[in-house]
């Protein structure tokens, strides 16, 4: 399968340092949110003061609107975000003692605002938080001196669903996600190592998994097998009197016929410069003939638009795998030789190594 050559690696949407706070504003909304509503049954239970509903409403409402005006308006916005992410989890180590220490609701906070900050990606922001979070619940806890009340109600479990729920949800699709991501772009990584981007046909290295591979087919009683190298006729005078452009334009014309000219089952590959390399399956040096007298013959009526004038030709050296061939370096130093003969013999022309 080919990549068309205007298709590279497709982009994630980059997330920068400046525009990292953008991103955590609607999931602090969120969290904070489903947050208030675990810590305020918590509240509601044990029938906390006035001033602790308008703490609440403050944390868990107005706080993250603040955040987000703080982090844009602050000159470094990524130090802004990576101190909000630590004044989120000072929040939760404030609330813990003020919850009389709620077993339920203050684990799953304390969890959740750790956990988030390993998927941020900043190095060990996740044990700065949790200590900012024990440190305030510590200090909170040694001031207000709340009695333990590690008991949960109904209520409060289901207010603390929700939170373990959305949490757990929003993780699990964004790590699928991301390994969705990982998996198609390996995916097009190695059909763009396996592709020559110039001409659409197999890349070198490619090219030369899949020539062993016909190799040891045809030594281990396999079919036949012939090998093709082409090579364009005085192609540096392409580029000397046409210009580096219409030599690569005339690269990708070649290959295009080449392309055009081998089945599925055959490897056509770029052997480097203006040097291709085909193995024709499942053919003897006859049909394998007939097919590169036919690029010849094509390659010989291409005609550009940018150089009118020009006329090319190629040179075609032709080797059947053969027993004998020790590995591949063998049977391509036969096709090599081949072709030096179609080079040596006037050029624009296929030569057999069977010839010689
Ligand atoms: P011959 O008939 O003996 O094959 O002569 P030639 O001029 O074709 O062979 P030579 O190997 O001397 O020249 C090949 C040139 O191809 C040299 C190199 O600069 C040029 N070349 C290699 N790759 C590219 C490419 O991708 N684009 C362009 N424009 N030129 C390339
Ligand atoms: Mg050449």
């Amino acid at each position: 399968m080919r990549l068309p050559m205007s298709q590279s690696i497709a982009p994630v949407t980059p997330v920068t340092r400046a525009s990292f706070y953008r991103l955590v504003y609607p999931a602090r909304v969120l969290g904070m949110a489903l947050a208030g509503l675990a810590v305020g049954s918590v509240l509601f239970e044990q029938g906390g003061g006035a001033w602790l509903w308008a703490l609440l409403v403050s944390t868990f409402l107005f706080w993250p609107h603040l955040a987000y005006l703080h982090a844009r308006y602050s000159p470094d916005r990524y130090a802004a975000e990576k101190r909000n992410l630590l004044i989120d989890s000072l929040f939760v180590g404030v609330w813990i003692p003020l919850m009389h220490f709620n077993l339920l609701a203050s684990a799953v906070l304390a969890i959740v605002t750790t956990f988030d900050k390993v998927y941020t990606l900043i190095r060990r922001l996740w044990l700065h938080a949790l200590i900012v979070l024990i440190s305030a619940a510590a200090l909170v806890g040694l001031l207000v001196r709340p009695t333990m009340q590690l008991h949960s109600p109904i209520l409060v479990e289901l207010c603390v669903l929700p939170l373990v729920f959305v949490y757990t949800w929003v993780n699990t699709y964004r790590g699928a996600r991301l390994m969705r991501t990982i998996a198609r772009q390996n995916w097009q990584l190695t059909e763009l190592r396996r592709t020559d981007s110039q001409t659409g046909l197999q890349s070198r290295d490619h090219w030369i998994e899949r020539a062993i591979q016909s190799l040891q087919t045809m030594q281990s009683g396999g079919s036949p097998a012939t090998l093709l190298l082409i090579d364009i006729d005085h192609f540096k005078s392409v580029n000397d009197s046409c210009g580096h452009t219409v030599g690569d334009e005339v690269i990708s014309a070649v290959g295009a016929v080449i392309l055009a000219s081998v089945r599925s089952e055959d490897s056509a590959g770029r052997y480097g410069g203006d040097e291709f390399a085909v193995i024709v399956s499942q053919a003897d040096a006859e049909s394998a003939r007939a097919i590169a007298e036919r690029m010849c013959a094509q390659i010989e009526q291409l005609r550009f638009a940018s150089a009118p004038q020009l006329r090319l030709s190629s040179s075609i050296g032709l080797a059947v795998a053969q027993p004998g061939h020790a590995d591949l370096r063998a049977w391509i130093n036969a096709a090599d030789h081949a072709l030096y003969r179609a080079k040596h013999l006037g050029r624009n022309q296929v030569a057999d190594v069977a010839d010689a």
